[in-house]
Protein backbone atom coordinates (compact mmCIF):
# COMPACT_ATOMS: atom_id res chain seq x y z
CA UNK A 1 0.00 0.00 0.00
CA UNK A 2 1.53 3.27 -0.22
CA UNK A 3 0.47 6.25 2.28
CA UNK A 4 0.69 9.83 1.26
CA UNK A 5 3.41 11.89 2.57
CA UNK A 6 3.38 13.74 5.75
CA UNK A 7 2.62 17.29 4.72
CA UNK A 8 4.84 19.85 6.82
CA UNK A 9 3.42 23.45 6.75
CA UNK A 10 6.32 25.66 7.61
CA UNK A 11 4.70 29.27 8.37
CA UNK A 12 6.67 32.66 8.54
CA UNK A 13 7.06 36.17 6.71
CA UNK A 14 9.83 37.45 4.86
CA UNK A 15 10.43 40.32 7.30
CA UNK A 16 14.38 40.66 6.09
CA UNK A 17 15.95 37.77 4.46
CA UNK A 18 16.56 35.48 7.25
CA UNK A 19 12.84 33.68 8.18
CA UNK A 20 12.83 32.50 4.54
CA UNK A 21 16.40 31.61 4.51
CA UNK A 22 16.11 29.35 7.46
CA UNK A 23 12.53 28.43 5.89
CA UNK A 24 14.37 26.68 2.95
CA UNK A 25 17.12 25.71 5.44
CA UNK A 26 14.63 23.00 7.33
CA UNK A 27 12.72 22.00 4.08
CA UNK A 28 16.32 21.04 2.62
CA UNK A 29 17.40 19.02 5.59
CA UNK A 30 13.66 17.41 5.41
CA UNK A 31 14.12 16.07 2.01
CA UNK A 32 17.27 15.24 2.66
CA UNK A 33 16.22 12.98 5.56
CA UNK A 34 12.96 12.15 4.06
CA UNK A 35 13.10 12.11 0.68
CA UNK A 36 9.34 11.95 -1.09
CA UNK A 37 8.09 10.36 2.32
CA UNK A 38 7.14 14.32 3.15
CA UNK A 39 6.45 17.47 1.44
CA UNK A 40 6.79 20.12 2.81
CA UNK A 41 4.89 24.21 2.16
CA UNK A 42 7.07 27.53 3.21
CA UNK A 43 4.60 30.27 3.47
CA UNK A 44 4.54 33.69 4.48
CA UNK A 45 1.15 33.97 5.63
CA UNK A 46 0.90 37.73 6.76
CA UNK A 47 1.53 38.30 3.36
CA UNK A 48 -0.88 35.90 1.77
CA UNK A 49 -3.40 35.77 4.41
CA UNK A 50 -3.19 38.26 6.44
CA UNK A 51 -5.71 41.67 6.58
CA UNK A 52 -4.72 44.92 6.88
CA UNK A 53 -2.65 46.39 8.44
CA UNK A 54 -1.15 43.08 9.22
CA UNK A 55 -0.64 42.02 5.57
CA UNK A 56 1.41 44.68 5.39
CA UNK A 57 4.35 43.32 7.86
CA UNK A 58 7.18 42.85 4.80
CA UNK A 59 6.93 46.80 3.99
CA UNK A 60 6.92 47.85 7.44
CA UNK A 61 9.78 45.64 8.57
CA UNK A 62 11.58 47.27 5.59
CA UNK A 63 10.55 50.70 6.65
CA UNK A 64 11.49 50.51 10.53
CA UNK A 65 14.53 48.78 9.74
CA UNK A 66 15.86 51.74 8.34
CA UNK A 67 14.46 53.78 11.59
CA UNK A 68 15.76 52.09 14.36
CA UNK A 69 14.29 54.56 17.47
CA UNK A 70 10.77 53.76 15.69
CA UNK A 71 11.96 49.95 15.22
CA UNK A 72 12.61 50.34 19.22
CA UNK A 73 9.24 51.86 19.63
CA UNK A 74 6.96 49.37 17.87
CA UNK A 75 9.11 46.39 19.18
CA UNK A 76 8.67 47.83 23.01
CA UNK A 77 5.19 47.90 22.22
CA UNK A 78 4.71 44.11 21.41
CA UNK A 79 6.20 43.51 24.05
CA UNK A 80 4.40 45.59 26.95
CA UNK A 81 1.61 43.04 27.66
CA UNK A 82 -1.17 45.41 27.38
CA UNK A 83 -0.48 46.37 23.71
CA UNK A 84 0.84 43.38 22.71
CA UNK A 85 -2.18 41.55 23.82
CA UNK A 86 -4.20 44.54 21.96
CA UNK A 87 -2.63 43.46 19.08
CA UNK A 88 -3.09 39.67 19.82
CA UNK A 89 -6.71 40.10 19.94
CA UNK A 90 -7.13 42.81 16.63
CA UNK A 91 -5.05 39.64 14.19
CA UNK A 92 -7.47 37.19 15.76
CA UNK A 93 -10.25 38.86 14.95
CA UNK A 94 -9.09 40.34 11.59
CA UNK A 95 -6.93 37.11 10.31
CA UNK A 96 -8.54 34.23 12.52
CA UNK A 97 -10.89 33.43 9.69
CA UNK A 98 -8.19 33.67 6.67
CA UNK A 99 -5.24 32.06 8.47
CA UNK A 100 -7.65 29.21 8.87
CA UNK A 101 -8.64 28.99 4.95
CA UNK A 102 -4.86 28.93 4.86
CA UNK A 103 -4.72 25.62 7.27
CA UNK A 104 -7.73 23.87 5.70
CA UNK A 105 -6.17 24.64 2.18
CA UNK A 106 -2.77 22.96 2.97
CA UNK A 107 -4.22 19.96 5.34
CA UNK A 108 -0.68 19.63 6.79
CA UNK A 109 -0.10 17.29 9.58
CA UNK A 110 2.83 19.47 11.31
CA UNK A 111 2.57 22.97 10.98
CA UNK A 112 5.94 24.80 11.99
CA UNK A 113 6.63 28.61 12.82
CA UNK A 114 10.09 30.10 12.26
CA UNK A 115 8.64 33.65 12.88
CA UNK A 116 8.12 35.31 16.03
CA UNK A 117 4.83 36.85 15.27
CA UNK A 118 3.14 33.44 14.09
CA UNK A 119 2.18 32.04 16.63
CA UNK A 120 -1.23 33.07 18.73
CA UNK A 121 -3.34 33.08 15.55
CA UNK A 122 -2.23 30.17 14.21
CA UNK A 123 -2.62 28.40 17.93
CA UNK A 124 -5.94 29.39 18.47
CA UNK A 125 -7.04 28.72 14.76
CA UNK A 126 -5.51 24.90 15.60
CA UNK A 127 -7.58 25.11 18.93
CA UNK A 128 -10.64 25.54 17.12
CA UNK A 129 -10.07 23.08 14.39
CA UNK A 130 -9.62 20.51 17.32
CA UNK A 131 -12.44 21.70 18.70
CA UNK A 132 -14.62 21.37 15.23
CA UNK A 133 -13.35 18.30 14.09
CA UNK A 134 -11.25 16.69 16.80
CA UNK A 135 -8.12 16.38 14.60
CA UNK A 136 -5.30 17.22 16.52
CA UNK A 137 -2.10 19.01 14.43
CA UNK A 138 1.17 19.54 16.20
CA UNK A 139 2.80 22.91 16.33
CA UNK A 140 6.49 23.30 16.59
CA UNK A 141 8.97 26.78 16.45
CA UNK A 142 12.26 26.81 15.58
CA UNK A 143 13.74 30.04 16.40
CA UNK A 144 15.50 32.10 14.07
CA UNK A 145 17.29 34.18 16.03
CA UNK A 146 20.99 33.71 18.09
CA UNK A 147 21.94 36.06 21.26
CA UNK A 148 18.31 37.62 21.60
CA UNK A 149 14.63 36.91 20.94
CA UNK A 150 11.55 38.77 21.03
CA UNK A 151 8.34 37.11 23.61
CA UNK A 152 6.56 36.29 21.28
CA UNK A 153 8.84 33.34 19.81
CA UNK A 154 7.83 31.87 23.10
CA UNK A 155 4.29 30.28 23.30
CA UNK A 156 3.70 27.27 25.55
CA UNK A 157 0.87 26.32 23.78
CA UNK A 158 2.73 24.77 20.98
CA UNK A 159 4.09 21.34 21.26
CA UNK A 160 7.51 21.71 20.82
CA UNK A 161 10.32 24.82 20.54
CA UNK A 162 13.96 24.36 19.03
CA UNK A 163 16.24 26.85 20.31
CA UNK A 164 19.50 27.52 18.76
CA UNK A 165 21.79 29.31 21.95
CA UNK A 166 21.96 28.22 25.89
CA UNK A 167 20.95 32.20 26.15
CA UNK A 168 17.60 31.44 24.30
CA UNK A 169 17.25 28.58 25.85
CA UNK A 170 17.22 30.35 29.48
CA UNK A 171 15.17 32.73 27.53
CA UNK A 172 12.27 30.15 26.77
CA UNK A 173 12.41 28.52 29.92
CA UNK A 174 11.84 31.92 31.34
CA UNK A 175 9.22 32.63 29.24
CA UNK A 176 7.35 29.05 30.44
CA UNK A 177 8.53 26.95 27.81
CA UNK A 178 8.50 23.36 29.53
CA UNK A 179 12.29 21.10 29.58
CA UNK A 180 10.32 18.73 28.14
CA UNK A 181 8.61 20.66 25.40
CA UNK A 182 12.38 22.14 24.51
CA UNK A 183 15.48 21.03 22.52
CA UNK A 184 18.57 23.51 21.35
CA UNK A 185 20.23 22.66 18.30
CA UNK A 186 21.75 24.96 15.80
CA UNK A 187 20.44 27.60 13.79
CA UNK A 188 19.53 26.52 10.70
CA UNK A 189 21.11 27.15 7.50
CA UNK A 190 20.94 26.74 3.78
CA UNK A 191 22.35 23.40 2.05
CA UNK A 192 25.13 25.54 0.07
CA UNK A 193 26.28 25.99 4.00
CA UNK A 194 26.49 22.17 4.71
CA UNK A 195 29.61 21.67 2.32
CA UNK A 196 33.21 23.34 3.52
CA UNK A 197 33.59 26.13 1.20
CA UNK A 198 35.90 25.11 -1.74
CA UNK A 199 38.98 26.66 -2.77
CA UNK A 200 39.19 30.39 -2.61
CA UNK A 201 40.70 31.57 -5.40
CA UNK A 202 38.61 29.64 -7.70
CA UNK A 203 35.37 30.72 -6.15
CA UNK A 204 37.19 34.60 -6.59
CA UNK A 205 37.41 33.60 -10.03
CA UNK A 206 34.15 31.85 -10.93
CA UNK A 207 32.60 35.08 -9.47
CA UNK A 208 34.18 37.35 -11.85
CA UNK A 209 36.52 38.92 -8.91
CA UNK A 210 40.39 39.12 -8.56
CA UNK A 211 42.06 36.22 -7.25
CA UNK A 212 44.64 36.07 -4.49
CA UNK A 213 43.48 39.69 -3.51
CA UNK A 214 42.16 40.45 0.02
CA UNK A 215 38.63 40.98 -0.28
CA UNK A 216 35.71 42.74 2.15
CA UNK A 217 31.91 41.63 1.97
CA UNK A 218 29.66 43.94 2.89
CA UNK A 219 25.97 43.29 3.76
CA UNK A 220 22.88 44.09 5.10
CA UNK A 221 20.50 41.61 5.72
CA UNK A 222 18.22 40.68 3.18
CA UNK A 223 16.71 44.24 3.01
CA UNK A 224 20.16 45.69 2.54
CA UNK A 225 19.80 48.03 6.11
CA UNK A 226 22.83 49.81 7.80
CA UNK A 227 25.03 52.63 6.42
CA UNK A 228 26.17 50.50 3.32
CA UNK A 229 26.82 53.49 1.89
CA UNK A 230 28.98 55.06 4.12
CA UNK A 231 30.83 52.04 4.98
CA UNK A 232 31.76 50.97 1.70
CA UNK A 233 33.17 54.47 0.33
CA UNK A 234 35.01 54.62 3.46
CA UNK A 235 36.44 51.24 3.19
CA UNK A 236 37.55 51.44 -0.64
CA UNK A 237 39.12 54.87 0.32
CA UNK A 238 40.70 53.48 2.73
CA UNK A 239 42.32 50.90 0.82
CA UNK A 240 43.08 53.17 -2.07
CA UNK A 241 44.39 55.61 0.20
CA UNK A 242 46.91 53.12 1.94
CA UNK A 243 47.91 51.51 -1.66
CA UNK A 244 46.71 48.23 -0.19
CA UNK A 245 45.53 46.13 -3.37
CA UNK A 246 42.16 44.71 -2.32
CA UNK A 247 38.23 44.15 -3.18
CA UNK A 248 34.85 45.47 -1.87
CA UNK A 249 31.75 43.01 -2.51
CA UNK A 250 28.67 45.25 -1.51
CA UNK A 251 25.20 43.01 -1.46
CA UNK A 252 22.27 45.39 -1.18
CA UNK A 253 20.01 42.71 -0.99
CA UNK A 254 16.10 44.18 -2.03
CA UNK A 255 17.53 47.78 -1.44
CA UNK A 256 17.15 49.16 -5.23
CA UNK A 257 18.07 52.50 -3.88
CA UNK A 258 21.19 51.55 -2.16
CA UNK A 259 22.39 49.53 -5.04
CA UNK A 260 21.39 52.23 -7.35
CA UNK A 261 23.33 54.70 -5.38
CA UNK A 262 26.53 53.12 -5.15
CA UNK A 263 26.60 51.92 -8.66
CA UNK A 264 26.08 55.60 -9.58
CA UNK A 265 29.39 56.26 -6.88
CA UNK A 266 32.89 57.50 -8.47
CA UNK A 267 34.90 54.84 -7.04
CA UNK A 268 38.65 54.67 -6.25
CA UNK A 269 40.02 53.97 -10.38
CA UNK A 270 41.53 51.16 -11.63
CA UNK A 271 45.12 52.47 -11.01
CA UNK A 272 44.32 52.70 -7.45
CA UNK A 273 44.67 48.91 -6.91
CA UNK A 274 40.76 48.98 -5.45
CA UNK A 275 38.07 46.46 -7.12
CA UNK A 276 34.24 47.72 -6.00
CA UNK A 277 31.55 45.05 -7.02
CA UNK A 278 28.04 46.29 -6.23
CA UNK A 279 25.19 43.90 -6.10
CA UNK A 280 21.49 43.56 -5.33
CA UNK A 281 19.85 40.60 -3.63
CA UNK A 282 21.95 37.71 -4.77
CA UNK A 283 21.19 34.05 -4.56
CA UNK A 284 24.60 32.27 -3.89
CA UNK A 285 25.86 34.03 -0.45
CA UNK A 286 27.56 31.09 -0.10
CA UNK A 287 30.14 31.85 -2.60
CA UNK A 288 30.39 35.47 -1.88
CA UNK A 289 31.85 34.32 2.14
CA UNK A 290 33.92 31.55 0.33
CA UNK A 291 35.45 33.83 -1.72
CA UNK A 292 35.43 36.89 1.03
CA UNK A 293 38.28 37.55 3.74
CA UNK A 294 35.73 39.36 6.30
CA UNK A 295 32.94 40.05 6.58
CA UNK A 296 30.87 43.30 7.69
CA UNK A 297 27.37 43.14 8.70
CA UNK A 298 24.24 44.14 10.40
CA UNK A 299 23.82 42.05 13.38
CA UNK A 300 21.26 39.72 11.57
CA UNK A 301 21.39 36.15 13.31
CA UNK A 302 21.00 33.95 10.00
CA UNK A 303 24.31 35.71 8.42
CA UNK A 304 26.17 35.35 11.53
CA UNK A 305 25.34 31.77 11.33
CA UNK A 306 26.71 31.25 7.84
CA UNK A 307 29.85 33.37 8.46
CA UNK A 308 30.25 30.91 11.11
CA UNK A 309 30.10 27.75 8.79
CA UNK A 310 32.84 29.25 6.41
CA UNK A 311 35.07 30.67 9.42
CA UNK A 312 34.81 33.97 7.96
CA UNK A 313 35.81 36.78 10.93
CA UNK A 314 32.49 39.01 11.24
CA UNK A 315 32.87 43.20 12.10
CA UNK A 316 29.18 44.32 13.10
CA UNK A 317 28.72 47.42 12.06
CA UNK A 318 24.97 48.01 13.57
CA UNK A 319 21.86 45.78 15.18
CA UNK A 320 18.34 46.27 15.54
CA UNK A 321 17.77 47.03 18.60
CA UNK A 322 16.00 44.67 20.88
CA UNK A 323 16.00 41.60 18.36
CA UNK A 324 19.49 41.59 16.92
CA UNK A 325 21.30 43.22 20.72
CA UNK A 326 22.45 39.65 21.94
CA UNK A 327 24.00 38.66 18.51
CA UNK A 328 26.74 41.44 19.86
CA UNK A 329 28.68 39.83 22.37
CA UNK A 330 27.32 36.21 20.98
CA UNK A 331 30.12 36.91 18.42
CA UNK A 332 32.16 39.18 20.44
CA UNK A 333 32.25 37.08 24.01
CA UNK A 334 32.69 33.43 21.48
CA UNK A 335 35.65 35.37 19.72
CA UNK A 336 35.00 35.75 16.36
CA UNK A 337 34.34 39.25 15.67
CA UNK A 338 34.38 42.70 16.39
CA UNK A 339 32.00 45.53 16.88
CA UNK A 340 32.46 48.59 14.82
CA UNK A 341 29.81 51.12 14.96
CA UNK A 342 31.71 54.41 12.78
CA UNK A 343 32.35 53.41 9.21
CA UNK A 344 36.17 54.72 9.78
CA UNK A 345 36.86 52.56 12.45
CA UNK A 346 35.29 49.53 10.33
CA UNK A 347 37.52 51.07 7.22
CA UNK A 348 40.45 50.60 9.22
CA UNK A 349 39.87 46.97 10.59
CA UNK A 350 39.33 46.01 7.01
CA UNK A 351 43.29 47.27 5.96
CA UNK A 352 44.44 45.00 9.33
CA UNK A 353 46.91 41.99 7.44
CA UNK A 354 44.68 38.85 7.37
CA UNK A 355 44.95 37.02 10.24
CA UNK A 356 44.84 40.28 12.61
CA UNK A 357 40.73 39.63 13.31
CA UNK A 358 39.95 36.42 15.48
CA UNK A 359 38.07 33.83 13.23
CA UNK A 360 35.10 32.14 13.65
CA UNK A 361 36.52 28.95 12.94
CA UNK A 362 36.34 29.09 17.21
CA UNK A 363 32.56 29.10 17.33
CA UNK A 364 31.66 25.78 16.12
CA UNK A 365 33.95 24.24 18.79
CA UNK A 366 31.79 25.73 21.87
CA UNK A 367 28.76 24.15 23.57
CA UNK A 368 25.41 26.23 23.07
CA UNK A 369 28.32 28.63 20.23
CA UNK A 370 27.45 26.09 17.25
CA UNK A 371 25.69 27.56 14.31
CA UNK A 372 25.75 23.87 12.66
CA UNK A 373 24.67 22.73 9.81
CA UNK A 374 20.61 22.48 10.64
CA UNK A 375 18.35 21.04 12.98
N1 LIG B 1 20.63 37.08 1.98
C1 LIG B 1 20.69 36.51 0.72
N2 LIG B 1 20.93 37.34 -0.34
C2 LIG B 1 21.11 38.68 -0.20
C3 LIG B 1 21.05 39.24 1.11
C4 LIG B 1 20.83 38.41 2.17
O1 LIG B 1 20.53 35.30 0.54
O2 LIG B 1 21.31 39.35 -1.20
C5 LIG B 1 20.35 36.18 3.10
C6 LIG B 1 21.53 36.03 4.03
O3 LIG B 1 22.46 35.12 3.48
C7 LIG B 1 20.81 35.54 5.29
C8 LIG B 1 19.51 36.30 5.24
O4 LIG B 1 19.32 36.74 3.90
O5 LIG B 1 20.52 34.16 5.20
C9 LIG B 1 19.52 37.52 6.13
O6 LIG B 1 19.21 37.09 7.41
P1 LIG B 1 19.65 37.89 8.71
O7 LIG B 1 19.10 37.13 9.86
O8 LIG B 1 21.12 38.10 8.71
O9 LIG B 1 18.98 39.33 8.58
P2 LIG B 1 17.49 39.79 8.19
O10 LIG B 1 17.52 40.17 6.76
O11 LIG B 1 16.57 38.62 8.47
O12 LIG B 1 17.21 40.95 9.08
Amino acid sequence: TTTRPKKILIIMSDTGGGHRASSQALNAALENLYGDQIHTDIVDIWTEYGRFPFAEAVRTYQFLGKRPFLWKLSYDMARFPPTRRWAEVMANLTCHRSFRSCLEKYEPDLVVSMHPLCHHVPLRVLKRIREDTGKEIPFATVVTDLGSAHPTWFDPRGDLTYVPSDVLRERARARGIPQHKLMQFGLPVRDAFWEESSDKQAVQQRLGLKAGVRTALIVGGGDGVGKLHDIATKVADRLASDHHPGQVVVVCGTNNKMREALEAHAWPGEGSGVNVRVLGFVSNMDEWMSASDLLVTKAGPGTIAEACTRGLPVILSSFLPGQEAGNVPYVTDNHFGLYRKKPRDIAHECCLPPGVLPTSELVGRRKGGSASKCC
